[in-house]
This record gives C-alpha cells, structure tokens and sequence, in this order.
C-alpha cells in the first residue's frame, strides 16, 4: 500500500510537470504571438524573439524568453516520463504470488509468470515452483 502510495504521488507530480511545461510554452506562445502573426517569416520571427525578448515576473533577473522554453520543453518531457513510469508500476507487475525454490525448497514473493529466475535464498539459477499461500 506504501508503494501505490509513492506511485501515486509521481502520477500527481507528473501531472503537474505537464501541467507547468504546457503553461510554460503557451505563455511563449503568447508573448510572442503579436509579433509573429505580423511577421512574414514567422518562424524565424519566432526564435529571434526567443533571445531578445524578456520576462519581468522575477525582479532584476534577465530571464530571456528562451529560458522558458527550454524549460517548459524539460518539464513536460520530464512529466510524461514520470506519468509512463507511474502508470507501468500500477498496472504492469500485476499478481503477486510465491514462488518454491526446488532445491533449498524455500519460500520467496514476487511478481507472476517467471519462467527462469535466481533464487534469493540459495542463488541457484531454477524454474520455481508456484505455490498457494
Ligand atoms: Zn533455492
């Protein structure tokens, strides 16, 4: 429960990163949209304003527009990382069953179907046996 617990709080937090890195991006767009609508060559409009134009939110800082979108680009990448990452440990491991070693007949836990694994007791390279517990 602690684990789906941890998993969760990465969904949320990857979310959010989206989240950030969209509004971000947008507020580029947005900042910059007067000029490039006007301009003939809006691309080249669009990353010469990324280094010329500023943002004055943090005071005495230059923080060009660029920074933002590189920024913006990190989260949200970041993000949807973290969101794969936590929708893959929910949903992939799937049952969790106990395995028997066949040699040192030692009890183990772990996740379903392996066909071939290390025991954790004796080391021995083995095909476990499924048990009900
Ligand atoms: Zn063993």
């Amino acid at each position: 429960m602690r684990i789906f617990r941890r998993q969760k709080s990465v969904y949320v937090l990857s979310l959010f990163l989206c989240l950030v890195g969209l509004a971000a991006l947008l507020t580029t767009v947005w900042k910059t949209w007067p000029q490039i609508s006007s301009a003939k060559d809006p691309f080249s409009t669009f990353l010469a304003l990324l280094w010329t134009e500023k943002l004055d939110f943090i005071p005495n800082i230059e923080f060009k527009l660029v920074y933002l979108v590189v920024l913006g680009d990190a989260m949200l990448i970041s993000g949807v990382g973290a969101y794969i990452l936590s929708v893959q440990r929910v949903y992939l491991p799937g049952k969790i069953v106990w395995y028997r070693c066949p040699f040192c007949h030692k009890d183990w836990r772990s996740t379903g179907d392996k066909a071939l694994v290390h025991c954790p007791h004796c080391r021995q390279l083995v095909h476990p046996i499924m048990i009900e517990k």
